[in-house]
């Protein structure tokens, strides 16, 4: 069996995090290395690698996530101002973490494009 993931380990209540809602599909906490005055992370509960590597199964846990997404912004106070939804996937999307996440950025304006 692969290694567990750092986000697998914060799931599980291994690695101390912030966390901001969850609920019965998924979990947001804060960033470590925030990249926005708001910088949250939500994974799925159940374990995807990536978008590439997602399967119809999959799907309504995607769909949770960017429900998800929708819910945290209005808890931060976000949601009127706006904020960017982002899935880096793969080693040239920058992926670090091979644990499905969506970044939610928000609280100033966000530069495009992306470098
Ligand atoms: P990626 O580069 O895979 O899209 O994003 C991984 C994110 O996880 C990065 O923004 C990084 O700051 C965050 N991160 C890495 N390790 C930890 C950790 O131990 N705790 C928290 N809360 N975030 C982490």
């Amino acid at each position: 069996m692969s290694e567990k993931t750092i986000f697998e380990k914060i799931l599980q209540g291994e690695i101390p995090c912030k966390p901001v809602y969850e609920d019965e599909y998924t979990f947001a906490f804060n960033d470590i290395n925030p990249q926005a005055p708001v910088h949250i992370l939500i994974i799925p509960k159940k374990k995807i690698v990536n978008v590439a590597e997602s399967n119809e199964t999959d799907i309504e846990q995607m769909g949770r996530v960017l429900y998800t997404a929708k819910k945290v912004a209005e808890l931060t106070g976000i949601a009127k101002t706006g904020y960017r939804l982002v899935m880096n996937n793969g080693d040239h999307g920058g992926q670090t973490v091979y644990y499905m996440h969506c970044h939610v950025l928000g609280g100033r304006s966000l530069a495009w494009p992306p470098g």
